[in-house]
């Protein structure tokens, strides 16, 4: 079998309603704009998508594909996933290709390989589980009530933890995560993500508060660019860290946290920070070796497929943004995620794909 067609599509995205926050100093919510999504076809007929989404996504990849990807990738075996995994890494040295573009082409080759198989991807990658907890992720809201308010529709929807992305400052975070875990007692698995807002000094504030409080783990308070920082506030607070989630590398880099002794509760594995299905799934096997665990990051279906093969996660992100929750739709009553059942990955539903783009669009819920 051999690679004959790589395209890329254009879809319009909405914006988010209501838009949301996230701390001081970082864009919210995106407005409207368009996502791209990456189409392989191959000579068998068999074809794999991705999807990508971030800021700016349809332009970026539009001219990946035509310069980078397209000659690279016509004429390649699609099931030699390893050796294409490798070649991005080159295509890398030079390009220096954005992080989330990383893992597009592996993340369509394992979509193919599912639809090939007549399979959902995470059973190819040898499935671990069929259900996982979800955690209510929050976005960044007003004041403590409105904090404590969403914490409890989350829970009454049947979220099994809350994570609080908070505004980013060291001293009003802190009396957030001691008010929360007074709020909601202390059975509530509770979580912290600074988004890389802090410094050491003002992390190591966070952290005291964060251990106080029992949160079960203490996220990027610090841009990932030094891992002796991170060393150094492993050292200084209780909480156990999560770390490694937008650095560069994939399992490469997440080896170097560890080794700091800086992951204390383990690391990140997400498809569009680590490299697609292939970077995060070395990332988890990485992080079992030492016995720690990979929290998979992000709210979409390829995380959803993740959650399903990586033994050593716990928990499936989702995003909540609205003052008025609204459980995310692959979540149920009881706070689970159920594993996806249809071949390969398949795009998110609810938007105006092109006709020809249909039959990838997920059809199960
Ligand atoms: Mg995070």
């Amino acid at each position: 079998m051999k690679i004959t067609h790589v395209e890329s599509f254009r879809v319009p995205v909405p914006a988010v309603d209501p838009p949301f926050r996230w701390r001081e100093g970082l864009a919210g919510s995106s407005p409207a704009g368009e996502g791209g999504i990456l189409r392989i076809g191959t000579d068998a007929g068999v074809e794999g998508v991705a999807f990508f989404s971030r800021p700016g996504a349809a332009v970026m990849l539009d001219d990946l594909v035509e310069r980078v990807f397209r000659p690279e990738l016509i004429g390649q075996d699609p099931l030699r996933r390893e050796w294409i995994w490798h070649r991005v890494w080159e295509l890398d040295r030079i390009h220096e290709l954005p992080l989330p573009t990383l893992g597009l082409i592996d993340t369509a080759l394992w979509d193919l390989a599912g639809r090939l198989h007549g399979l959902p991807t995470w059973q190819v990658l040898g499935g671990y589980r069929t259900e996982i907890p979800a955690y209510a992720s929050t976005s960044t809201f007003g004041s403590i009530p409105e904090f404590l308010d969403v914490a409890d529709q989350s829970l009454e929807l049947g979220y099994r933890g809350i994570k609080l992305h908070a505004w980013g400052d060291a001293v009003r975070d802190a009396e957030l995560i001691g008010a929360l875990r007074e709020h909601v007692g202390d059975d509530v698995p509770l979580m912290y993500d600074g988004s890389a807002g802090f410094d050491l000094p003002d992390a190591i504030y966070v952290g005291r508060a964060l251990s106080d409080a029992n949160y079960l783990w203490y996220e990027e308070p610090m841009r990932e660019f030094s891992i002796t920082a991170y060393g150094r506030l492993a050292r200084a607070v209780d909480v156990p860290l999560l770390v490694a989630e937008t650095s560069d590398g994939a399992h490469m880099n997440s080896a170097d946290f560890i080794m700091q002794g800086a992951a204390t509760f383990g690391v990140r594995a997400s498809t569009t920070l680590r490299g697609g299905i292939t970077g995060a799934m070395r990332t988890a096997h990485l992080a079992d070796s030492y016995r720690l665990r990979a929290e998979v990051h992000g709210s979409d279906i390829p995380n959803q497929h993740l959650c399903m093969a990586i033994s050593n996660t716990t928990y499936y992100e989702s995003l909540v943004t609205s003052r008025r929750v609204v459980r995310e739709r692959c979540v149920d009553a009881d706070g689970l995620v159920h594993a996806p059942t249809g071949p390969g990955i398949a795009l998110p539903s609810g938007l105006d794909y092109p006709q020809e783009l249909h039959p990838y669009v997920h059809q199960s819920l």
